[in-house]
């Protein structure tokens, strides 16, 4: 064991480094080689020279960042050089092409997680356990209050409450993000929806790249373009509709007509009762994360003996050091933080 003072992965003002490979992850600035774990803004930025990603989820990175970028693609588990270290992409069940990165170096192994999620998602690739000596995990969920009904019949849920409102001449207004919320709601609805669901457009070019790779999802048509085809002060009526929640701003929301409104997301959960939260008619706890008990059971599967937490998660952090793993803030992994050891410096001993 060499007691090297920089870590295989590093935290820097540009976001998640591999100097030994050469690449960040997930760069929040412009570099010259940026691996993209997926496609949600947060993660995938403009500027870079050069990014890689998961081939199922190139469409969507090009349909957010313009489809001029340059571009290489690897297939799930295909394990290509850069630099010194082997790196390959494993599914992390968050969106369509999400990945979580494996960079190997001899025989050290670290993983960076990327968005993940354990629940099932007809519009994604499940979630793959990946074993590792270092794990860099997200966080979002990162608390014992997050923690859900695992595989909940969400198609048939929505489907019940947008037929109860069709029966009253309503339309269903359902919120969620335009990346992968969307397009899961769509999958688990592809055997359900009795006509098509208009989504917002802001939603089309993504759920098309869906569709493109393969993705069984319910019919859709554009609701600016049913708005169009209404007559003088006729309103749309028994529609289910995608959307964000700046229609409403729209000129021609009042076409909107009757309508209840609900939110998916995990955020429905904890906090009130989970529904007519923010005031929303429905909530549909639907995350598109890992919850506590996943979070948990994933750092278990991934053997790893050293842990860093994202989103400055300190609840998540001290569980795991109660548990007798080496745990830490993301934050530590800078050099003057990191020794092979563990979290303190031996060049200052
Ligand atoms: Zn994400
Ligand atoms: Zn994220």
């Amino acid at each position: 064991m060499h007691h090297t003072s920089f870590p295989l992965v590093a935290w820097t003002p540009q976001g998640l480094f591999c100097k030994a490979g050469g690449f960040y992850i997930d760069p929040h600035r412009a570099v010259d080689l940026a691996i993209v774990t997926h496609a949600h803004s947060d993660h995938a930025r403009r500027g870079s020279k050069k990014y890689i990603t998961v081939n199922s989820g190139i469409g969507l990175l090009k349909t957010r960042l313009g489809k001029n970028i340059s571009v290489e693609g690897y297939d799930y588990g295909e394990q290509f050089q850069l630099g010194d270290v082997i790196v390959s992409l494993h599914s992390a069940g968050h969106i369509l092409g999400s990945a979580q990165v494996r960079i190997q170096r001899g025989s050290e192994v670290w993983v960076a997680s990327g968005d993940y999620k354990r629940d099932r998602d007809p519009s994604c690739e499940p979630f793959e356990s990946v074993k590792c000596d270092t794990f860099i995990t997200e966080a979002t969920f990162g608390t014992p209050k997050y923690t859900w009904k695992k595989n909940l019949e969400h198609g048939e849920m929505i489907y019940d409450w947008w037929m109860d409102s069709r029966a009253k001449g309503k339309n269903c207004v359902l919120f969620g993000y335009s990346l992968g919320k969307a397009q899961r709601i769509l999958a688990e609805l592809a055997h359900l929806a009795p006509q098509p669901i208009l989504i917002h457009s802001t939603i089309a070019a993504l759920t098309e790249c869906y569709r493109e790779q393969g993705r069984k999802l319910a019919p859709t048509m554009e609701l600016e373009e049913k708005i169009k085809m209404l007559i003088f002060d006729q309103r749309l009526e028994g529609e289910l509709i995608l959307a964000p929640p700046s229609i409403f701003k729209e000129r021609w929301s009042v076409q909107l007509g009757n309508y209840e409104t609900a939110f998916a997301s995990g955020w429905m959960q904890g906090g009130g009762n989970g529904f007519s939260r923010g005031g929303y008619d429905r909530g549909f706890v639907m995350s598109d994360h890992a919850d506590w008990n996943d979070l948990n059971q994933t750092i278990e599967e991934s053997g790893a003996r050293r842990v860093y937490v994202q989103h400055r998660n300190g609840v998540l952090v001290r569980h795991l050091k109660n548990k007798g793993l080496d745990a830490f803030p993301v934050e530590d992994l800078i050099p003057e933080k990191y020794t092979e050891a563990g979290g303190y410096n031996l060049r200052l001993i």
